[in-house]
């Protein structure tokens, strides 16, 4: 079994599917949604798991009625992804032949038996592969082994062009019995509304700290202090936590990433919950990093001041913020909110070299910035 507590994580998600199963209810074909790294492959492997167990554990919380033994011959192989009865299809580069896309398949398959929780690579662009479609649903249209639950697994459905889905949709409306497809999508609405209605949709949560902390602890023995600091940052995305572990995610990326959690922070929580996290997360005696914090903080109040004014994503500076930014931009409304915390930043950073008590400085900016958006009440929205 894997050190994730992938029931705890996605526990509401685990409770639908642990019930359908003690209630013999399970929907032939499932869309799992939510961003990617939210653990979506572990629970569809640990549900096939539960499908295929000679020994369900059975137990008395009515939320969780079951779970797989995790040591059955079918779970381990399960697991272990080594199974007879359990499909992937995946998205993957450019391709010339099937056997080709098979090879790229199994790459996958193998990069998520060593890190369930790993995001697809967001270099060149991946996409579904039909032929990869084809050669499962022939595999299913097989007569299965007798007891096998097959389980068929097309992750990221998104990536699947809609007129390959199209061909596929009488394999998704109609599975052959015995057969469970699950599919996953970061936005179901990427779907088409034919697939979208035939599934059922189950939402993936954001996963408590803690199952992250521990996770990160157990898999890769990161210190308590530091495994808190990257689950935070992570802000309940598995996934991006085990990135940023790997190194995947640079340090300039992970720079970005805790300043902005700071920014939203700033504006959204009360001014003591920012000066504990700037406590936890800023060395404040290192001036550069401050002054780098400030200026990522002056393009981001730009940013979100411009889109108050225009409603325009694409005239912004931080490409990789976007949706933060939209959401945050509400705080901008009236100019002099833009205008007040603008000046405000400028002169904590026109202070900073004349060595001022720097933690106390930017405890004073914070109280100036609450003060500012406080005075302008933000629009609806
Ligand atoms: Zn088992």
């Amino acid at each position: 079994m894997n050190h994730f507590d992938i029931f705890q994580a996605q526990y509401k998600a685990w409770s639908i599917l642990s019930r359908s199963f003690k209630t013999g209810r399970v929907a032939s074909t499932y869309l799992f949604h939510g961003s990617e790294g939210l653990g979506q492959w572990l629970l569809a492997v640990s549900f096939a798991a539960l499908l295929n167990c000679s020994n369900p554990r059975k137990t008395d919380d009515n939320q969780h009625p079951f779970y797989p033994c995790g040591e059955c011959r079918n779970c381990r192989n399960i697991y272990g992804l080594n199974f007879i009865g359990l499909f992937a299809v995946a998205p993957i580069g450019p391709y010339k032949k099937l056997d080709e896309a098979i090879e790229m398949t199994n790459e996958f398959v193998e990069k998520k038996r060593q890190e369930p929780l790993g995001r697809l690579s967001a270099l060149g662009s991946l996409m579904l592969p039909i032929d990869m479609a084809r050669l499962v649903k022939k595999n299913l249209s097989l007569i299965p082994d007798e007891g096998t639950t097959r389980v068929a697994i097309f992750y990221r459905m998104d990536k699947m062009l809609a007129s390959s889905a199209d061909a596929l949709l009488k394999l998704i409306e109609e599975p052959p019995s015995g057969a469970v497809i699950i599919l996953t999508a970061e936005r179901p609405e990427a779907l088409l509304p034919t697939i979208q209605s035939r599934a059922q949709g189950i939402k993936m949560d954001r996963v408590p700290t803690e199952v992250i902390v521990d996770y990160l602890m157990k898999k890769y023995s990161q210190e308590k202090s530091k495994a808190l600091l990257i689950a935070r940052i992570s802000e309940g995305l598995p996934g991006y936590a085990v990135d940023m572990v790997a190194g995947e995610e640079d340090d300039e990326s992970s720079r970005r990433s805790v300043g902005l959690l700071l920014y939203k922070t700033l504006l959204t929580e009360s001014p003591a919950a920012m000066i504990l996290l700037m406590d936890e997360l800023i060395d404040f005696k290192n001036r550069s990093e401050v002054d780098n914090l400030l200026y990522l903080w002056q393009t981001l109040v730009r940013d979100c001041s411009y889109y108050a004014m225009t409603g325009d994503d694409q005239g912004l500076i931080n490409i990789d913020f976007v949706p933060e930014i939209i959401k945050l931009s509400r705080y901008f409304g009236p100019p002099r909110v833009t205008d007040g915390v603008t000046e405000a930043i400028k002169n904590t950073l026109a202070d900073l070299p004349l060595n001022v008590h720097i933690q106390m400085a930017m405890a004073a900016l914070v109280l100036k910035i609450k003060r500012t958006i406080k005075s302008a009440p933000v629009s609806a929205g």
